[in-house]
């Protein structure tokens, strides 16, 4: 791992994502950019001091020597080290499973798609949404077209926590997003809103094609966007609201998905994850229960443990991991097209990217732009 060193917020996360399904190991790591305490960080983690390293160069050049080297590299750490972290690892054979956003800038993640694409190595992207199974389920009901043509989506992401200049603090999650340098020059539109377009081309299989957005900073001072509103076209000829937010106060980690169709529609709520309510126009409401014997393949194939034992955020996660675990054994069997579709991968990288270089044009312009 890159990234996850002593008080970040996701790294420890994949590390009880990787590992959940006994596929994976964290073995090795280069945790902070300082060496003491990338080795804090591995004595945390219960790593072989020998491979808590000082940086991420030093720990692809030394494993990548080892008989016993590392497998693949998760990367979590601020997204400015994205595209340089996932380059020395492609070019050392080293297989990707990244955190969003996929890079810092959009130019950035054609760079990276190109070194991807050269090395044929397996690359993942952590959008953990896509790991719920109740996600699973909205997925196949929109492509089983039981819903009718999809007329419109609403999707929102809302937090409160950054309502008030906790940059100027010192606190570190919030220092780095508010910088430009390290964070790109999407703030909350590429943190969080990117998590809610991905969902919303995830779910519906649909893409957008042209979108209408204000971005603005509400907090004084703040050097990128806080708060986003966009209205989205899709290649079917529906359309979208995407609302995302991070200084909706009192919100936590409100991410909210509807789509509509033409006789039926579907809300899904990350704090609520395990249910899954289907609204049908000449019907009632049903509400469809994690692990449900009805439900669909795509969703159960992903469920660990019997109804009413909820799984959440860390299950999700895992998911992703799993399939990539799978992805990568079947690589290393010679299968040449390894990730499951169900995998967010450098495509959906590339998706992420677009989406906020043209937000920000069009917030910037003031008008329609296409993708
Ligand atoms: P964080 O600030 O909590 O952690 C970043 C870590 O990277 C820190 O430990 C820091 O020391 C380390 N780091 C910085 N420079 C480094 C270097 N040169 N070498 C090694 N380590 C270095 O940030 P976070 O909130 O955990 O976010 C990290 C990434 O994860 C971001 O890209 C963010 O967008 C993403 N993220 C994704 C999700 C999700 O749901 N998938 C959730 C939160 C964050």
């Amino acid at each position: 791992m890159v990234g996850g060193g002593p008080g970040a917020f996701i790294g420890p996360v994949h590390k009880m994502a990787a590992e959940l399904d006994g596929k994976i190991e964290l073995i090795a790591g280069a945790f902070s950019q300082s060496a003491e305490r990338s080795r804090a960080a591995g004595a945390s983690f219960g790593i072989d001091p020998a491979r808590a390293y000082a940086s991420y160069g030093e720990m692809f050049e030394t494993e990548s020597r080892r008989d016993d080297g590392i497998d693949f590299v998760g990367i979590a750490t601020p997204n400015n080290l994205h595209l340089p972290v996932a380059q020395a690892a492609l070019a050392a054979g080293i297989a990707v499973m990244s955190d969003k956003p996929a890079t810092a800038t959009y130019a950035e993640v054609l760079t990276l798609e190109a070194a991807v694409v050269k090395s044929g190595l397996p690359y993942g992207l952590t959008h953990t949404y896509a790991g719920y199974s109740l996600v699973r389920e909205a997925r196949a009901l929109c492509a089983s077209g039981k819903l009718g043509p999809i007329r419109k989506i609403a999707v929102e992401y809302l937090q409160g926590w950054l309502s008030s200049p906790l940059e100027s603090t010192g606190q570190k999650q919030a220092a780095w997003r508010s910088d430009p340098a390290l964070n790109g020059p999407g703030g909350c539109i590429g943190d969080i809103g990117t998590h809610a377009f991905h969902l919303t081309e995830y779910v519906t299989g649909l893409k957008v094609t042209s979108l209408n957005a204000a971005l603005r900073s509400v907090v004084p001072g703040r050097r990128l966007d806080d708060d986003c509103n966009a209205l989205l076209r899709l290649n079917n000829g529906a359309s979208g609201v995407l609302m995302a937010s991070q200084v909706a106060a009192g919100e936590r980690n409100g991410m909210r998905l509807r789509v509509y169709g033409e006789v039926g529609s579907i809300e899904w709520r990350q704090e609520d994850p395990n249910r899954l309510s289907v609204k049908w126009l000449d019907g009632p409401e049903e509400i469809r229960h994690a692990a449900g014997p009805y439900l669909s393949t795509d969703a159960l194939t992903v469920t660990r443990l019997p109804g009413g034992h909820p799984e959440g955020y860390i299950e999700a996660f895992a998911v992703l991991y799993r399939e990539f675990a799978d992805g990568l054994l079947a690589w290393k069997a010679g299968s040449a097209n390894p990730l499951p579709v169900t995998l967010p991968g450098i495509e959906a990288g590339v998706r992420g990217m677009q989406f906020i270089e043209r937000a920000i044009e069009s917030s910037r312009t003031e008008s329609w732009v296409d993708f």
